[in-house]
């Protein structure tokens, strides 16, 4: 089976979304994100999945994916709320994130919370002493490699930090149950994923002579969106049925190892979410100008940009459809958004970084940027430059 085209095509109730919207917004697909939660479950059977919502913070979505079964990962009190109001157990909803002030740490406490990251001394006390008795999963660094941001250096300790962090959980009354990777976002290797299980191994075999036994391995986010291109608008094809048997193979390793009962948690954020959001925009202006080193230069500025939806537009290339201008004659253009900010901008290195755009293009034709739906509303400015912040509409899942 061919995972990745099957999971790529526009989805016929975002198609006509898209056809019938008059305005700027994007749009998501909740049948879509019900899909590929279950096709997930489906290739990783036995993995608990907690959904990262600052991928997609939107109630609808969340509600989703509660009835389907899924906790969330939360990295902020005010996200455990959100997760709470779907009527998800506290059991389910994880403090995720190793940056936690004492305050948060009480009030995730207070409000039902028992899962704790963790990555250091310093935090392990802050737990002990605002969330007793609580169980704490240590995060284990990655280099990052193979993804497209890397995450690494900023979370994580060493295998043998790692170990005193757990001996300091344990003494500290706390329940060291657990360790968590996460290995970069939108990653592209299976070989990550790989060197994440021979990192998780080590460690637990390290736990073990320490007489600390996990309980559960959090296997962190990372899983690809499939309809990305690259800078240069090659189509990035992530290997994604590599990834999943080398996940599978290493859930059996890891099992083997511990010979008893170990649970395993995967925190998809991107992966349930991207390639089920997409954008109805419209052309500004294309225009022609010759730069001072006397090249002269097509720019597209459209009505979406950094600022209000495509935050993560220098980093990955969204595939535009340009619908009333479907098989015209085409020039090479770089793509901005409308602010006066050059960072609002696709990154344009070389020639091959630019977009054919329809030669005809007119202000105000509509522009469909597809696979924006992760990370677009929850990095929406507050009407930076005066453009207002993307508004949504989720496509009900039995329409
Ligand atoms: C952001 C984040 C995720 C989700 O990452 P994706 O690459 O979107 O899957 C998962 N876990 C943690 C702790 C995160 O911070």
């Amino acid at each position: 089976m061919n995972l990745t085209a099957e999971l790529t095509s526009l989805s016929p109730a975002l198609r006509s979304a898209l056809e019938s919207s008059g305005d700027d917004r994007i749009f998501y697909d909740l049948a879509g994100i019900a899909r590929r939660y279950r096709t997930l479950r489906d290739e990783l059977p036995g993995v608990a999945v907690r959904f990262a919502m600052k991928a997609c913070p939107v109630d609808e979505v969340l509600a989703e994916l509660a009835a389907l079964g899924a906790g969330f990962d939360a990295a902020s009190p005010n996200e455990i709320v959100q997760a709470l109001r779907t009527g998800t157990p506290p059991e389910r909803v994880h403090y995720g994130n190793t940056v936690k002030s004492d305050r948060g740490i009480a009030e995730a406490h207070r409000l039902g919370i028992r899962d704790f990251a963790t990555d250091s001394l310093a935090d392990v006390a802050a737990i002990a002493e605002h969330a007793p008795g609580a169980r704490v999963f240590c995060r284990l660094a990655t280099s990052g490699e193979g993804a497209l941001w890397g995450l690494s250096r900023k979370y994580g300790c060493s295998a043998a930090d790692a170990v005193r962090v757990m001996a300091a959980a344990r003494d500290a009354g706390l329940a060291p149950g657990g360790l968590s990777v996460h290995v970069g976002s939108q990653q592209l290797t299976a070989e990550a994923w790989a060197a994440a299980f021979d990192l998780l191994a080590d460690a637990m075999v390290e736990l073990e002579r320490d007489g600390i036994r996990l309980d559960h391995v959090n296997l962190g986010g990372g899983l690809p969106a499939l309809g990305y291109a690259d800078r240069y608008g090659t189509a990035l094809a992530p290997p994604l049925d590599d990834i999943f048997r080398t996940v599978r193979q290493g859930l059996d390793r890891l099992r083997r190892l511990h010979g008893g009962d170990l649970r395993f948690v995967l925190e998809p954020g991107r992966h349930l979410v991207a390639d089920q959001g997409a954008i109805r925009t419209h052309v500004y202006r294309l225009t022609d100008r010759q730069q001072p080193d006397g090249e002269r230069e097509h720019w597209l500025y459209l009505g979406c940009g950094k600022f209000n939806g495509l935050y993560e537009m220098d980093q990955v290339q969204y595939r535009l459809v340009f619908p009333t201008h479907p098989d015209e004659d085409r020039v090479p253009a770089v793509i901005a958004g409308p602010t006066c900010d050059s960072d609002d901008t696709f990154p344009h290195g070389g020639a091959t970084g630019r977009v054919p755009v329809p030669r005809a293009v007119a202000s105000g034709d509509p522009v469909w940027i597809l696979s924006s739906g992760a990370y677009a509303v929850s990095y929406l400015t507050q009407g930076f430059n005066g453009f207002d912040p993307l508004p949504y509409t989720v496509l009900s899942a039995d329409a």
